[in-house]
């Protein structure tokens, strides 16, 4: 099974993939982590990517690209994969549908997690990360047991810079204009199964699991 993952920032692409991943070991690919595991290599490409992330706005095609064919190249045949964070707009919708029919393969199903822009500004400005395990906590929905401290692994819990509300408000923005349209690309494709994002975590994976059949 082969997923994509659509939704604004906030979400739950991640806590979402997170819960996927564990239940069905599919292999996660998120083009953020990429992207920020680029910058902290400082990276040509972590170097080039970091002013359009700080901003809010998307990373060129061609450099997300370069990571994401990576990422596909080094999938085992197995239990498939999940994208999370793309596609972002048509062209790499377009470009991913080349690269899948090269290989073989192609994507099942597109979850689109609705969610309203209210909610979205409350989770992001209080998410926090674990920065060695990349657990995601809520400094209010969903905070750790110590605070700064991951609950799984010990690590140091931050802030993602692009949190504030400032870039959390251009994010949207730029969903808005270029992402959005990927909502009728794919229920053109007959593959898109919308869910509400707005509830709990737990009632919302209810919801995605019943969409994929597995409930
Ligand atoms: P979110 O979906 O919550 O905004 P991500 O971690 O998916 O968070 O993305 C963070 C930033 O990384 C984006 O604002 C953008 O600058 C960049 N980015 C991630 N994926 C892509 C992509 N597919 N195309 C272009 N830029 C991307
Ligand atoms: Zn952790």
């Amino acid at each position: 099974m082969n997923i994509v993952l659509l939704g604004a920032p906030g979400a739950g692409k991640g806590t979402h993939s997170e819960m996927l991943v564990r239940d069905f070991g599919l292999k996660h690919i998120s083009t953020g982590d990429l992207l920020r595991a680029e910058l902290k290599k400082a990276s040509p490409v972590g170097l080039e990517a970091k002013s359009y992330m700080d901003k809010g706005s998307l990373v060129p095609d061609a450099v997300v690209m370069k990571l994401l064919v990576g990422a596909i190249a080094g999938i085992k045949h197995g239990n498939g994969f999940l994208l999370d964070g793309f596609p972002r707009n048509e062209s790499q919708a377009g470009m991913l549908e080349e690269e899948l029919a090269s290989r073989n393969m192609n994507i099942d199903r597109v979850l689109y997690l609705n969610v309203s822009k209210d909610v979205v500004i409350k989770r992001l400005t209080g998410r926090r990360i674990c920065k060695s395990c990349g657990a995601v906590y809520h400094v209010f929905n969903m905070p750790p047991k110590r605070e700064g401290v991951c609950d799984k692994c010990g690590g140091d819990l931050y802030q993602r810079p692009d949190d504030t509300e400032e870039t959390v408000l251009r994010r949207l923005e730029v969903y808005r204009k270029e992402t959005e349209g990927l909502i009728n690309y794919y229920k053109t494709r007959k593959i898109l199964a919308e869910v509400n994002a707005d509830l709990s975590r737990d009632n919302t994976y209810g919801l995605i699991l019943q969409k994929l059949g597995k409930k």
